[in-house]
C-alpha cells in the first residue's frame, strides 16, 4: 500500500505514521526525519537544507524530490510506504505522481489530518520526541510517565529545535499559503480521505484501518 499523509505540522501525522508502518511491515518515510538526521551528521544534505529547517522554511523543491526519489527507490519500499511530510507542494506531489507513474505503482491513497489552528500550536510548542525511537508526548496533554524520559524504550525526550512558538506559527503560515492546496489536487484525482485528527491516538488509528481496508478492498 502507497500512502501518502497530509495535514497540517502538529496534526499527528508522525504519531499515525509510525504505528501504521509498525502494524503492517512498511517503512515510515518521514522527510523531517531524514533532513534532521541530515544536519545532525553534517552531510551535503543538511548543510543545505539546515537554515530551511531553522527558519521554518520549506526546503527547495528540487532537493526534495530528489531526496524521495532515492528513499522511495530502496529495496524496503518495494511493498509500500507511508510517506510522512512529503509532498509538501503542488510541484512535489506532480513529481511524485510521475515518478510512481513512471514505475507503474501509483499512489493508493491521501489521508487529510483535520487539527484546528489553535490546537496545533498548543501541540507543537508542548511536544516532546524521543532521540531513540521518535515517539511523541506533550508536556501538558499526554506527559510521559516520567519527565524526560520515553514511556516506550526509557530514550531521552528533547523537543525540536522548531518548535518554539515563532518557528511553529511561520510552520503553521507556509502550510496554508504552500501545502494546504495539494489537498484539492489529491480531491481531483480521487484518492483523498479525510480523518478528524482531534480524536484520540486509537480511535483514529481504527478509523486509518477502515479506511486502508476500503481502499484495498476496491482495488
Ligand atoms: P516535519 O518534521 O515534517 O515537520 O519537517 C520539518 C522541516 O523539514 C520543515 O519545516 C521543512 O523545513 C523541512 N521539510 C520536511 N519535509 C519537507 C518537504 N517535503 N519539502 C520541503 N521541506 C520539508
Amino acid at each position: 500500500m502507497r500512502i501518502v499523509f497530509l495535514g497540517a505540522p502538529g496534526a499527528g501525522k508522525g504519531t499515525q505514521a509510525r504505528l501504521l508502518a509498525e502494524k503492517h511491515h512498511i517503512p515510515q518515510v518521514s522527510t523531517g526525519d531524514i533532513l534532521r538526521a541530515a544536519v545532525r551528521e553534517g552531510t551535503p544534505l543538511g548543510l543545505e537544507a539546515k537554515g530551511y529547517l531553522d527558519r521554518g522554511e520549506l526546503v527547495p523543491d528540487a532537493l526534495m524530490i530528489g531526496v524521495i526519489r532515492d528513499r522511495i527507490g530502496c529495496e524496503d519500499c518495494a511493498k509500500g510506504y507511508i510517506l510522512d511530510g512529503f509532498p509538501r507542494t503542488l510541484e512535489q506531489a506532480r513529481a511524485l505522481d510521475e515518478m510512481l507513474a513512471s514505475i507503474g505503482a501509483p499512489l493508493d491513497v491521501a489521508i487529510d489530518f483535520h487539527v484546528p489552528t489553535e490546537e496545533l500550536l498548543r501541540r507543537l510548542t508542548g511536544r516532546r520526541v524521543c532521540r531513540n525511537c521518535g515517539a511523541s508526548f506533550n508536556v501538558v496533554s499526554a506527559p510521559p510517565k516520567v519527565e524526560g524520559v520515553c514511556d516506550h524504550c526509557g530514550g531521552e525526550l528533547f523537543q525540536r529545535a522548531d518548535d518554539n512558538i515563532e518557528t511553529v506559527s511561520k510552520r503553521q503560515k507556509v502550510y496554508h499559503e504552500q501545502t494546504a492546496p495539494i489537498t484539492e489536487y489529491y480531491r481531483q484525482r480521487g484518492v483523498l480521505r479525510e480523518v478528524d485528527g482531534t480524536r484520540g491516538i486509537e480511535e483514529i488509528q481504527a478509523e486509518l484501518e477502515r479506511i486502508l481496508m476500503g481502499v484495498s478492498a476496491a482495488k
